[in-house]
């Protein structure tokens, strides 16, 4: 029989030649291999099942075209996916992205991703990931509903409240979700349990739009208490401008932290006595502004283009919750150089490898994104409980069970790093638990 270490070199090497281009999925199953080895030496019915080889490919990839009509009533076509990628632990559950570098590749490393972070909810969700190649920047309102109505006119053919349940990821928020959920709704009559992050009104779920951010603060927060850390007095760096950026400042914030920058997709902006977060969300969420208005605003603020991680002052703790690789070794080395000791990820993949190796050298406290933005989609399946009983939680009972969620995901991440003698590698008890999680569904269900 091979050695577990020719196991995982071989299925990489064959997926490397058949997958050759796409880079980003690649670097998922390499950042997952390069940890979870000391699994697969403890449980030789892996290699006997050949179970890596199974996981590794998504059980099936929709692929789709979508015609919308601009305001000019110019026909434009984009192109849609929905990639559902395992489905041992449940039906298929993963947002939907609207970004022009959504392809393949893309989305096969969110679905793969998203299958092992739903495990480590405990909830019964398998991983999915969709969206399309449109760009809703520039788009007026009208176009974005259009778009949406054509995409969902394919979409439903795929998905069902008990089979596969889409919900919003960048690009994708409450008004978009309405619209597709209208959509849905012409073609099949009512089914809530279909999407979720919906609008309030629409059966969606109180805190499902906080929940992202507010879970990678729990989840952080659990992860320095342990480490005899904790955000109080805390200056903290966060990329990004979204949901999950914003509501990880807020609640950054109440457990006594300062966010000394925030950035979006153009530059950042850096005040060393804290961002006003109340205008910081006035501006993104009611004007769907940029940054730019808010150093207008606020004298003692500047602005600079560029990315967050290329600032060079001192500060504690980093959030990346913007988007894939947007810390290379270079900034991962700034980050240290600035005297950064915990990164923890509010995006999907934000680190790249180099990085993340660099994080590991220097003993950083690390919050993989798997484990520490696993809030959002816990959430949407507490909405998925709300909506099968045909009921509606407060805010506060949401937020209860949330926190509840991630602080027992670090338990079960410790936990592994004891059983499996990793020190600190939090990225290999994350990784190791949960494929422990997904192969054992898999095993127990047999090969077709
Ligand atoms: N897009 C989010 C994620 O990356 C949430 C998915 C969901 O709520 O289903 O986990």
């Amino acid at each position: 029989m091979m050695s577990s270490i020719e196991y995982i070199e071989s299925v990489y090497q064959k997926l490397e030649k058949r997958d050759s281009h796409q880079k980003e999925f690649l670097q998922a199953i390499k950042e997952f291999f390069n940890t979870i080895q000391p699994a697969i030496e403890k449980n030789p019915e892996i290699i006997k099942w050949n179970l890596l080889e199974q996981i590794v490919e998504p059980e099936r990839i929709f692929s789709f075209r979508v015609p919308w009509l601009d305001d000019q009533q110019n026909v434009q076509v984009n192109k849609g996916f929905r990639v559902q990628f395992n489905s041992a632990m449940g039906p298929y559950k993963g947002g939907l992205r609207f970004h022009p570098t959504v392809n393949e590749s893309i989305l096969k490393f969110l679905g793969f991703e998203q299958t092992f972070k739903n495990s480590l909810t405990g909830l019964p969700i398998g991983g999915g990931k969709g969206g399309a190649d449109f760009d809703p920047k520039g788009k007026s309102e009208t176009e974005i509903m259009r778009f949406c109505q054509s995409y969902m006119t394919e979409l439903q053919k795929y998905i069902g409240p008990a089979t596969d349940i889409p919900a919003g990821d960048i690009g994708v928020g409450k008004r978009e979700i309405g619209y597709l959920y209208g959509q849905y709704k012409r073609l099949n009559g009512a089914h809530s349990g279909v999407l979720t992050g919906k609008p309030i009104l629409l059966n969606g779920s109180l805190a499902r739009t906080e929940a992202t951010g507010y879970g990678l603060i729990y989840y952080t927060e659990e992860m320095l208490q342990a480490n005899g850390k904790s955000f109080q007095g805390q200056q903290v760096v966060i990329s990004g401008s979204g949901n999950v950026a914003i509501y990880a400042a807020m609640k950054a914030q109440e457990y006594g932290a300062t966010v000394v920058a925030v950035s979006d997709s153009n530059g950042y902006i850096y005040d060393s006595n804290g961002i006003d977060l109340l205008l910081l969300k006035e501006i993104k969420e009611v004007r769907r502004g940029r940054l730019t208005e808010y150093a207008k605003e606020k004298e003692l603020s500047t602005y600079q283009e560029g990315s967050v991680w290329d600032l060079e002052t001192a500060y504690d703790i980093a959030l990346p919750c913007a988007t894939q690789n947007e810390i290379d070794r270079y900034q991962a080395a700034t980050l240290i150089k600035n005297g950064v000791y915990c990164v923890s990820e509010g995006a999907n993949m934000p680190s790249s490898i180099e990085a993340i190796e660099l994080y590991q050298e220097n003993n950083l406290l690390y919050g993989p994104s798997k484990a520490a933005n696993a809030g959002g989609v816990a959430t949407s399946t507490l909405e998925m409980a709300q909506n099968a009983q045909h009921s509606h939680w407060s805010f506060e009972q949401v937020d209860v069970e949330l926190k509840k969620i991630m602080i027992n995901i670090f338990k079960q991440v410790e936990d592994t790093c004891v059983e499996y003698d990793l020190g600190r590698n939090y990225l290999a008890g994350v990784n190791i638990h949960s494929f422990l999680t997904v192969a054992e569904a898999m095993i127990s269900q047999g090969v077709v």
